[in-house]
C-alpha cells in the first residue's frame, strides 16, 4: 500500500483520533451486540496506538440516526464492549465534539481510550462538512482511519478530516488492501472468483475488473437467471433484470475475449413461491419450468463448483449462491462456505451474506480474509478509488 500506515509516525504523546468502523449489528429488544467482528477487527490498532503512549479517541459511526440524537444508536454497547476487550474503562463523551468530548480529551491520560457518540448524530457527517470536520480535527494532532466499511463514503470523519491533519492507516484498512489489493493482483494461479447476490446490475462492475485478473468466474444466486436468459434459456419466474440483458450479453462476450471461464450452475433448485417452505424441485438451470423460481444451485452444480474449487490457489467469494435467508435453499451457499475452509489456498470473503454463512458454519479461522467491508469490498473489488483510503498521506 502507498498510504502511510500508523507504523510510520511517532504517535507518542500525541491525540490520535480514530475512526473505526464499530457499525456493529444490535439485538432490537435487548439493544446488545449481537455480533462483535467489526469491534474486534479494530483492536490491533488501537492496542498498538496505547501501547506507543498515544491518547486515543476513538470514532464511529452506529445505523441511520439521519442526523439527529437516537438513544437506542447510542455507542454505548460499543464503549462497554470496548472496556471488556481492552481491559480499562473507555469512557463514551456525551457528544462528538461537544462541552462533554473535549473535557474528555483535556483529561486523557497517554495509553488510554476514549468514545465519542455516534458521528451521525450530527447531520453535518454525512455532508462532509467542512466545519464539522475541523472540529473534529481541532480535538486532535494526528488522524487515523482504520473504518474499512466505511471507506467507501466520503464523510467528515472518513475523509473530510484528513485535510486538516496528518493522516495514516490503521491495521485493518491496511490488512484488506493488502488481501483485496496485492493478494488478488498478484494471485497464485489459478485465480477463482465467485459470485452470488441478487442482481448483476451490482456485480457487473466487479466482474468486468475480474475479468483481467481471473481464470474462472464462478457465478451463482439470483443474477445467475439474467445470464442465462441473455443466453436464450427458460428461466420460469426466476428474479430477472430484463433491463440487463443487453450487458450481460456484452459481459459473456468480454469473458471469452479475456480467455475467462464463466461457469453457471448446471442445476437449480427451484420453488413454486418465494418462501422457505415453498415446494421445491432440482432442475437443469437452463430449463426452469413456468411458475417456478430458481432459488438455490442444485447438488450437480455444488460438484462442479466443489471441484473447480479444489484445484484453484487463489478464491474470492462475494454473494450468497441462493436465497440463503431461507434455510431449505441455504445448501449451496453453505456447501461452498464449507469447502473454501477445506481448501489449501488463499481464500478471501467479502459482502455481509457470504461473511454470515462463513461464520455461521464456524468456518471464520479456516478463511485467510474475512474482510469486515460489504459495500466498501465491493467498491474496492469494481477498482474504485475509496475516498476513506485515498485522503490519508502517501508514503
Ligand atoms: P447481494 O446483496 O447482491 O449480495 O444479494 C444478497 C441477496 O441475494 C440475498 O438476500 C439473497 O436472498 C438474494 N438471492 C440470492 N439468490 C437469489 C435467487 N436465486 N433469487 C432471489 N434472490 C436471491
Amino acid at each position: 500500500m502507498n498510504k502511510k500506515t500508523i507504523k510510520d509516525i511517532d504517535v507518542n504523546g500525541k491525540r490520535v483520533l480514530v475512526r473505526c468502523d464499530f457499525n456493529v449489528p444490535l439485538d432490537k429488544e435487548t439493544g446488545k451486540i449481537t455480533n462483535d467482528l467489526r469491534i474486534k477487527a479494530a483492536i490491533p490498532t488501537i492496542q498498538y496506538l496505547l501501547d506507543h503512549n498515544a491518547k486515543v479517541i476513538l470514532c464511529s459511526h452506529l445505523g441511520k440516526p439521519k442526523g439527529e440524537v437516537k438513544k437506542s444508536l447510542s455507542l454505548k454497547p460499543v464503549a462497554e464492549k470496548l472496556s471488556e476487550y481492552l481491559g480499562f474503562e473507555v469512557k463514551l463523551a456525551k457528544d462528538i465534539v461537544g462541552e462533554s468530548a473535549k473535557e474528555l480529551v483535556a483529561n486523557l491520560e497517554e495509553g488510554k481510550a476514549i468514545l465519542l457518540e455516534n458521528v451521525r448524530f450530527d447531520a453535518r457527517e454525512e455532508e462532509n462538512n467542512t466545519e464539522f470536520s475541523k472540529e473534529l480535527a481541532s480535538i486532535a494532532d494526528i488522524y487515523v482511519n482504520d473504518a474499512f466499511g466505511t471507506a467507501h463514503r466520503a464523510h467528515s470523519s472518513t475523509a473530510g478530516v484528513a485535510e486538516f491533519l496528518p493522516s495514516v492507516a490503521g491495521f485493518l484498512i491496511e490488512k484488506e488492501v493488502q488481501m483485496l489489493g496485492d493478494k488478488l493482483n498478484n494471485p497464485q494461479r489459478p485465480f477463482v472468483a465467485i459470485l452470488g447476490g441478487a442482481k448483476v446490475s451490482d456485480k457487473i462492475k466487479v466482474i468486468e475488473n475480474l475479468l483481467t485478473k481471473v481464470d474462472t468466474i464462478i457465478i451463482g444466486g439470483g443474477m445467475t437467471y439474467t445470464f442465462l436468459k441473455a443466453m436464450g434459456y427458460e428461466i420460469g419466474n426466476s428474479i430477472c433484470e430484463l433491463d440487463r440483458i443487453d450487458i450481460a450479453k456484452e459481459t459473456l462476450e468480454k469473458a471469452k475475449n479475456a480467455g475467462v471461464k464463466l461457469v453457471f450452475p448446471k442445476d437449480t433448485v427451484c420453488a413454486d413461491e418465494f418462501k422457505n417452505d415453498a415446494n421445491q424441485k432440482v432442475v437443469p438451470s437452463t430449463n426452469i419450468p413456468e411458475g417456478y423460481q430458481g432459488l438455490d444451485i442444485g447438488p450437480e452444480a455444488i460438484l462442479e463448483f466443489t471441484e473447480i474449487l479444489k484445484n484453484a490457489k487463489t478464491v474470492m467469494w462475494n454473494g450468497p449462491l441462493g436465497v440463503f435467508e431461507f434455510e431449505n435453499f441455504a445448501k449451496g451457499t453453505n456447501a461452498i462456505a464449507k469447502v473454501l475452509s477445506e481448501i489449501n489456498a488463499v481464500t478471501v470473503v467479502g459482502g455481509g451474506d457470504s461473511v454470515s454463512a462463513i461464520e455461521k458454519g464456524g468456518f471464520s479461522n479456516k478463511i485467510t480474509h474475512v474482510s469486515t467491508g460489504g459495500g466498501a469490498s465491493l467498491e474496492f473489488l469494481e477498482g474504485k478509488p475509496l475516498p476513506g483510503i485515498e485522503c490519508l498521506d502517501n508514503k
